[in-house]
């Protein structure tokens, strides 16, 4: 479709250039706009209710070149389940669930990743590579294979474990860095042939926001008084947003009347403190060691777009705590049978606290956005799991079944650590001269993030001041029962 980029802030047109992300005369962020008084003259609802559930139906809103072939998995086209038990739970009638777990790779980004990887093989590069916290990593990884590129990405060793194991899976390359912040300076200069993808890049954006469109006919094209997102680098409520504008612009819906609440954790919540300060910009966060990586952003690079969208819609935005979003989320699996990662369940913690303070009301109409499987997260199940009443068997079993599958390096690893505690490199150091071992210092840490995520290992930070700080790994005190076989003697009782 006839498409322009024009940057949000000054209102300049661009050139259409791969990687214009930022305006070059005043640094605001890029957004692709279309002929809306055109496009309104051929959208159809009729046409699209013949069309089946996808998300390339609305390409009509899409910045396709002509001719283009589409790189797709299956994305979008995703369920709108109406959770008629979770309502009942919260007491509100109509609630709706945007399942975006559904989708090739379990999460919504898949909706953005297939727009850029169709981009990058239709102009011929040869690979991808982005930086990630998890879930961009494990939808680049897939949509590259699917489309023959190469893909590297870039991520710390923080990655939540089911989102490392799809991107190995699917071949691409994984590049251990200390900080996102690094990852994110390593797109900066690509090689020629390399095509970067990111959550900031106009036609990412452009795909990310389907999820509105399909919500809007999903519901009959009446749509909802409060859409809950949760809030990460702010993309996707602004998209949500912006997509409800265009379907006014084109006269498939009547109005916006929909107020987006975005959903942020306690222990970072720079975009809901702005918001509570009336401030343009993402206010500074602390990182208080939050375990749900896709929302933990202390500085959401399209912060100052998502104010603008929750300030545009008359909208709210909530912080909640930890604990209230790993009880949503066994009340979502509970009630509803989705098993969404806690991210995705935080939608379901603010409902309950919009509820509460009657920033929604319970005749309102509500749609969640569940954006990612539950899976992706094999630390936080566990935490899930551990607080049910079969939480001691599967512990136990967990542990057993751990100790038999402790690989060489991995008992190597704790037994160096049962000496003395040590930093990662002078532990590589040891591995290969002392045991003369052939290990590769990011398959070091990799091993080491195995250990920490089963709770053998734990990292303390030694001296300095805090940006030169060292880690160190230690043992736990469950790694030495694993040494010291005591837990072999535990499981006869059983
Ligand atoms: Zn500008």
């Amino acid at each position: 479709m006839v498409f322009r980029l024009s940057c949000i802030k000054c209102g300049k047109h661009l050139e259409e250039k791969e990687n214009s992300i930022r305006c070059p005369s005043c640094g605001g962020q890029v957004l692709i706009d279309y002929d809306y008084e055109q496009l309104s003259s051929t959208a159809s609802k009729e046409k699209l209710a013949k069309t089946p559930p996808n998300m390339w139906k609305y390409s009509f809103l899409l910045p396709l070149v002509e001719n283009s072939f589409v790189v797709s998995l299956g994305e979008g086209g995703t369920f709108l389940q109406k959770a008629e038990r979770l309502g009942e739970e919260l007491g509100i009638k109509n609630v709706y669930l945007k399942n975006e777990t559904v989708n090739p790779t379990g999460s919504f980004l898949d909706r953005g990743v297939s727009i850029e990887v169709t981009r990058a093989k239709n102009k011929g590069y040869s690979s991808v590579k982005c930086a990630s916290r998890g879930n961009l990593g494990a939808s680049a990884a897939a949509y590259s294979a699917k489309a023959g590129l190469g893909c590297t990405i870039y991520t710390t060793l923080g990655i939540e474990l089911g989102k490392l194991y799809q991107a190995i899976v699917c071949g691409a390359e994984i590049s251990f860095v200390k900080t996102y912040d690094n990852a994110i300076r390593m797109l900066e200069r690509p090689y020629k042939g390399e095509y970067v993808i990111s959550v900031t890049n106009p036609f990412f954006l452009e795909g990310i926001k389907t999820t509105g469109y399909e919500v809007c006919e999903q519901l009959g094209w009446a749509p909802p008084e409060f859409f809950i997102v949760p809030v990460g680098e702010g993309g996707h409520l602004s998209m949500i947003w912006k997509a409800l504008k265009e379907l006014s612009y084109v006269g498939l819906i009547n109005d916006t009347h929909s107020k987006m609440l975005g959903v942020q954790a306690k222990s970072c919540s720079p975009i809901v403190d702005a918001f509570a300060k009336n401030l343009d910009k993402p206010a500074k966060s602390k990182d208080f060691g939050m375990t749900f990586h896709d929302i933990a952003v202390r500085q959401p690079m399209l912060g100052e777009l998502c104010l603008k969208a929750l300030r545009e819609s008359n909208g709210y935005a909530l912080a909640v705590s930890e604990r209230r979003i790993l009880e949503a989320t066994r009340l979502l699996a509970k009630c509803e049978g989705i098993f969404a990662e806690p991210a995705a369940a935080s939608t379901i913690a603010a409902l309950k606290v919009a509820l509460e303070d009657r920033i929604i009301e319970r005749s309102d109409k509500v749609v969640c956005i569940i954006t990612g499987a539950g899976l992706k997260d094999p630390a936080a199940v566990k935490n899930l799991i551990k607080c049910s009443s079969m939480g001691a068997p599967i512990t136990l079993m967990l542990t057993s079944s751990l100790d038999s599958r402790l690989g060489k390096t991995k008992r190597l690893i704790l037994k160096i650590l049962q000496r003395r505690p040590n930093h990662g490199y002078l532990l590589w150091k040891t591995l290969t001269q002392e045991f003369g071992l052939t290990i590769t210092l990011p398959s070091l840490y990799q091993h080491l993030q195995e250990l920490m995520v089963a709770g053998l290992v734990t990292v303390t930070h030694e001296g300095g001041p805090s940006e030169r700080k060292k880690k160190v790994y230690v043992l736990t005190k469950k790694g030495e029962a694993i040494l010291s076989s005591k837990l072999n003697k535990l499981y006869q009782i059983y």
